[in-house]
């Protein structure tokens, strides 16, 4: 099995959490692949990976929580915030080739939170929706 990533103790795996977690790994993984120049995750990363998945889990939003960088409650410690920010900057787009399926559900996410978006017509968010059930 993949190491870090456990379920969690009620054995319930909640869709969107679990969606967030296995993107904030993967992301994490690319970072220090190609800038920490690790083949596994190196200290820093892990400490980071698990911190990241520990306050996925305790976000107060549960599973309709925004995508964190949206999010307003500022649930990273600064340090930590500044890594994931960067983590996210660098990997956020390289995800689109490695993990196709994650960075087009992420970007859904972040699309739906866009209330304003013209070019969104309410059938396109009841279809997303729907998708994401
Ligand atoms: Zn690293």
């Amino acid at each position: 099995m993949a190491d870090g990533i456990k379920k969690n103790k009620q054995g319930s795996i909640s869709g969107g959490n679990q969606l967030e977690k296995r993107t904030i790994t993967a992301m994490i993984r690319i970072y220090c692949k190609s800038v920490h120049r690790s083949k596994e995750l190196c200290g820093m990363c892990r400490d980071l990976n698990e911190y990241a998945l520990k306050r996925i889990e305790q976000c107060v939003y549960g599973v309709n929580k925004p995508v964190c960088q949206h999010c307003t409650v500022h649930c990273y410690s600064p340090l930590m915030r500044e890594e994931i920010k960067k983590v996210m900057h660098y990997s956020g787009p390289r995800m689109l080739f490695r993990h196709p399926v994650l960075a087009i559900a992420h970007m859904v996410r972040e699309k739906r939170k866009k209330k304003n978006n013209p070019g969104l017509t309410d059938s396109d968010i009841r279809s997303q929706n729907k998708i994401a059930k």
